[in-house]
């Protein structure tokens, strides 16, 4: 960081420990700091009111709680909550809050842009400007509870009960700090979400599909979006190196999927290009033998986009085919549409500079 800080957004619980015993402090404390920040929401040491105060002194000079800085803060007329936020470095991500009646989701970026180019994603026109470090993940979760006023709520007060990784970017492509981060979210002892209230949605990178299971157990979401390798090929480029064949199977064997916990298989409606009747039968044919339930997405529009979103008729025609095998296929309601928060129409102005390095995180730079 530009002050010479160890941000504590983004340590494991044992790295602050560890951290904190080179400082000469007890373990205790690790897990005192711990819960203000993470139960409590403390943005600064001294509300640490169980910490002596010769203590924040110490802590302040070594380390940082600081929040990326709000740029914009929105609300939609449904309530949807956008938040476009800037890091030290100026790079810019967006989250989204989308609440419902008893629950509510947010919708956590992973990186600034993504490589992947999906021709139907305003994401995709970005290019890859860096990888989100665990803590920038994270601090999406903080600054929306900071938002929401949830902070030393009663769960059952809480709408802010679910993570969908749905945000900008591919979070299987910067799966180290995503794993991290997931794993600082899911401590019992802190914010605890728990695995079954997160969702982590990928474009199907096939060889960290099972270590995502293994490792962290959460939900999965896939984006199919066609059901044909030729087509794929061009809404969804990465399916030239993961085909669907793989792809399903890496679903088929997934960890953990079951009838109770299905693998949500995502369906952007384009218009006369993947939503025919032959193409639900096919995606039914595809599904056969995955746990599987299928999200049906109106495709949302964004400047310079080629696609149109398919009629209401064509959406429930081709539900029903797919409930009807036996998937439940609801159509997602469009939110958060005048704020630019719908799904896929998340895009920061951040870009990378001329000859600069994309910063990869823990993987080698590729792109
Ligand atoms: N990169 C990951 C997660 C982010 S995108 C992925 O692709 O899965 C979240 C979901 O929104 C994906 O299913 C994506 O395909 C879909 N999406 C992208 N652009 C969209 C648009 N314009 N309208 C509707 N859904 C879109
Ligand atoms: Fe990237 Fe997902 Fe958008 Fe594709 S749909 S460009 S993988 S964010």
């Amino acid at each position: 960081m530009a002050t010479g800080k160890t941000s504590i957004i983004g340590l494991t619980r044992d790295e602050l420990t560890e951290k904190l015993k080179a400082l000469g402090l007890p373990a205790f404390r690790a897990k005192q700091i711990w819960h203000w920040i993470y139960t409590k929401g403390a943005t600064d040491f001294s509300q640490m009111t169980t910490i002596a105060k010769d203590q924040h002194a110490l802590l302040t000079e070594h380390f940082t709680l600081a929040r990326p800085k709000i740029d914009k803060a929105l609300t939609s007329f449904d309530s949807t909550r956008k938040w476009l936020l800037e890091f030290e470095d100026g790079n810019k991500v967006e989250t989204v809050f989308i609440p419902e009646e008893d629950r509510g989701a947010l919708c956590v970026s992973s990186q600034v842009g993504c490589t992947l180019s999906c021709t139907f994603c305003h994401t995709g026109t970005m290019p890859l400007v860096r990888n989100l470090t665990a803590g920038d993940i994270i601090n999406q979760v903080l600054i929306a509870r900071d938002g929401l006023s949830e902070w030393n709520k009663k769960r059952e007060d809480c709408l802010f009960t679910n993570i969908v990784m749905m945000g900008m970017g591919e979070p299987l492509y910067n799966y180290e700090q995503v794993a991290r981060a997931l794993t600082i979210i899911m401590d019992g002892e802190g914010i605890a979400i728990s695995k079954r209230r997160i969702t982590l949605s990928t474009s199907g990178v096939v060889p960290m599909i099972e270590r995502c299971g293994k490792e962290l157990g959460v939900n999965l979401a896939i984006s199919l979006h066609a059901v044909r390798d030729e087509l794929r090929d061009e809404l969804v480029p990465l399916n030239k190196k993961y085909p669907l064949k793989e792809l399903l199977q890496a679903c088929r064997d997934y960890p953990g999927a079951t009838n109770a916990r299905r693998i949500t298989f995502e369906y952007v409606m384009l218009k006369g290009v993947n939503d025919t009747d032959a193409d639900a039968r096919e995606l039914v044919r595809l599904l056969d033998g995955i746990h599987a339930k299928v999200n049906l997405i109106p495709w949302n529009p964004w400047p310079g986009a080629k696609y149109e979103t398919s009629s209401r008729n064509r959406q429930h025609a081709f539900a029903q085919i797919v409930n009807d095998a036996g998937y439940s296929s609801p159509i997602r309601a469009t939110r958060g549409e005048d704020i630019m928060a719908a799904c896929g129409q998340l895009k920061s102005d951040s870009e990378r500079k001329k000859g600069e390095k994309v910063w990869l995180g823990d993987r080698p730079t590729s792109s």
